[in-house]
């Protein structure tokens, strides 16, 4: 097994815009990285130039101890599964496994040894005889990887594996993947746009965004510290409420009310004029039905729309955007692919709210988890 290190890495295609614009990424031996962004961020490109399959016009693409940025992808020792999982449908799991093995022209013996090995490991023993056509999905999937493991592959690579499932068979394939990827303890690099299963997954992800990486974290961090109004953005669900701010000592008036944030959120915020604050939908509450209320933190709002979904419930206030900000915001949507709202204020209450449609209600917001962002650069100033 093997790390993987990015230097500076560049893709152009022709004389655009770069699709990968000076991206260093390092992973480590073992470790899991997503790269994750909307469609167009050059994620796929950065999988496709670390395989072979793309030449890399500037920056060192370095694996293990060897850089192979002139090497072809069959001298580079990875394993690239892919949406489909490539399985022959005539041969049996058995063969299917054995299929690299055989084209490298292993003896049978030593063919036997791994594909029953790598079957035992992915704990699919007794599925031998079978063709794929009488599989499970998660069943081909760890076929799929069987082959990767028999080659003794440095890393696994997956380009989006898990697109084309449905979102009950995407969450089982989700866990199942997460967990041979731990027991394997193979180094691995999965694209996805899809934030849940980066979040889900990763033990870091890469946020990409135009061919520029924008943060380079853990899960938690990403979400606890997004660096800037995209990765906010992107990152959580629903998303992040952007709403605009202006900052007076530790008091953030906001269109639906003024709350007190904690000092050392609000110390980089000072004499900038309008900002936008960033809170989550899942730090506010309803007031009413909480057992420890802070001071300075709570406003009354008259609600617009109540979602209710059994264990908690969204609530919709709109609000309108000054026109000091309507700009950023409507670029902001457009960066999110149009995820994200921004006309109104999306609130998580307790499954136990009596708030409805129309009430004035007194909302409680988490100060502390507050963000707020320079709308010039996007830079996250807590
Ligand atoms: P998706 O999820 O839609 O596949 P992505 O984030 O993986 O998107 P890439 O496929 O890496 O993005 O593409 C990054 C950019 O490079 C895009 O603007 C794309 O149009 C461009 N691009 C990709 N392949 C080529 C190519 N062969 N020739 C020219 N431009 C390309």
């Amino acid at each position: 097994m093997s790390a993987i290190n990015m230097k500076n890495i560049v893709k152009k295609y022709g004389d655009g815009f770069p699709a990968v614009n000076d991206v260093s990424i390092d992973v480590a031996d073992g470790e899991f990285m997503i790269l994750v962004g909307p469609s167009g961020c050059g994620k796929s490109t950065l999988l496709r130039m670390i395989v072979g399959l793309e030449d890399i016009t500037s920056g060192d693409m370095i694996i293990g101890d060897r850089k192979v940025n002139d090497l072809a992808p069959r001298d580079r020792n990875l394993a690239m599964v892919f949406q489909n999982y490539a399985l022959y449908p005539h041969l049996t799991v058995y063969e299917n496994i054995a299929f690299p093995l055989r084209l490298a022209g292993a003896k049978d013996s030593e063919v036997d040894e791994k594909v029953r090995n790598a079957s035992k490991t992915l704990e699919l023993d007794e599925h031998l005889d079978r063709k794929p056509g009488n599989l499970s999905g998660g069943q081909r999937q760890r076929v799929a990887m069987g082959r990767a493991i028999v080659r003794d592959a440095d890393a696994f690579l997956f380009d989006e594996p898990l697109s084309n499932l449905d979102a009950k068979l995407r969450g089982q394939m989700r866990t199942e993947i997460a967990r041979l990827q731990k027991k394997l303890g193979i180094t691995t690099v999965y694209v996805t746009h899809d934030q849940t299963e980066a979040m889900t997954l990763g033990d870091r992800v890469a946020v990409m965004k135009r061919g520029i990486l924008q943060q380079l974290a853990t899960p938690r961090e990403l979400y606890e510290n997004p660096g800037n109004l995209f990765v906010a953005g992107f990152i959580g669900s629903p998303p992040m409420n952007f709403v605009p701010a202006e900052v007076d000592g530790t008091s953030v008036k906001m269109p639906f009310g003024t709350v007190q944030i904690p000092e050392a959120r609000s110390k980089n915020a000072q004499g900038k004029g309008l900002l936008i604050a960033g809170i989550r939908p899942q730090h506010f509450e309803d007031a009413s039905v909480m057992q420890t209320k802070k001071e300075g933190s709570t406003f009354k709002t008259t609600v617009d729309v109540v979602e209710w979904l059994g264990n908690e419930a969204y609530a919709y206030i709109p609000f309108e955007a000054p026109p000091e900000v309507k700009e950023q915001l409507t670029q902001l949507e457009k960066d999110l692919d149009g995820e994200a709202m921004r006309t109104q204020l999306v609130v998580s209450l307790d499954g136990a709210s009596k708030i409805r449609e129309g009430d004035e209600a007194e909302i409680w917001v988490d100060a502390e988890k507050i963000h707020l962002f320079d709308p010039a650069t996007g830079e996250n100033l807590t």
